[in-house]
């Protein structure tokens, strides 16, 4: 939505970041997109003065909010337009689930934990996100409901691709998750075949199992 309620400090340490991602080839659109959205209101009180630095930080329950570079590359991955439904497994604190708002056309995200849900609801509820829909669940088995989507986002470790999700991708659609300690991008081409490529390691919170 806009930084524009942050203070100077604050903003500056904002453009810096994300003058950072861009040099490091973050997308020009996707930079943008995370320009818009104001990182230290999604994390704890105690964490704002770290909020612009390219960490991961905690968010309570032993979640996290994932890395700024990481939340970049996942998303440009995606390759979102205004037209774009999108699903997101795992909320959180919410802040992925703005920057994809930003990009795309409609979100839909899911998270296991109904406090962090909650959170994630009134924050961006508060920040002028109408284009979001949350629910509490486990997104291993995604939003049959909601299905299809152009693009779907995980952002917990899984053991292995949810077939689910995959299923719940349209021809042409994009998903990017954690299994394990591999980043993964699963594109389904117009005959629904599928294609899997790595994107490199990354270290993220297990994606749990409500009846595993
Ligand atoms: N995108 C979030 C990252 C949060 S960490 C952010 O920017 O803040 C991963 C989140 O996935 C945690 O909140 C965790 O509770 C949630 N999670 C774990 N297993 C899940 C599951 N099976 N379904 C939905 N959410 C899950």
């Amino acid at each position: 939505m806009s930084m524009s309620n942050a203070d100077p400090q604050t903003r500056s340490a904002a453009q810096r970041l994300h003058a950072s991602l861009a040099a490091r080839g973050v997308d020009r659109v996707v930079v943008h997109a995370m320009a818009q959205v104001p990182r230290h209101e999604f994390v704890p009180e105690d964490m704002r003065a770290s909020a612009y630095e390219d960490v991961a930080l905690p968010i309570g329950l032993e979640q996290t909010i994932s890395q700024p570079s990481l939340v970049g590359k996942m998303t440009q991955a995606l390759r979102l337009n205004r037209r774009c439904r999108v699903l997101e497994v795992g909320t959180g604190c919410g802040y992925q689930t703005a920057i994809l708002a930003e990009l795309a056309s409609h979100v839909m995200s899911i998270e296991l934990e109904p406090t962090l849900s909650g959170e994630a609801h009134a924050r961006l509820r508060r920040l002028g996100y109408r284009n979001v829909e949350l629910r509490v669940g486990d997104g291993y088995e995604g939003w049959p409901e909601r299905a299809p989507f152009d693009a779907i986002i995980v952002t917990a470790a899984a053991p292995h691709v949810p077939p689910a999700l995959v299923q719940q991708l349209k021809p042409g659609g994009r998903l990017v998750l954690p299994v394990q300690r591999e980043l993964v991008f699963v594109v389904k081409d117009a005959e629904g075949r599928t294609n899997e490529t790595s994107l490199g390691e990354v270290a993220f919170v297990p994606l749990r199992r409500l009846n595993p």
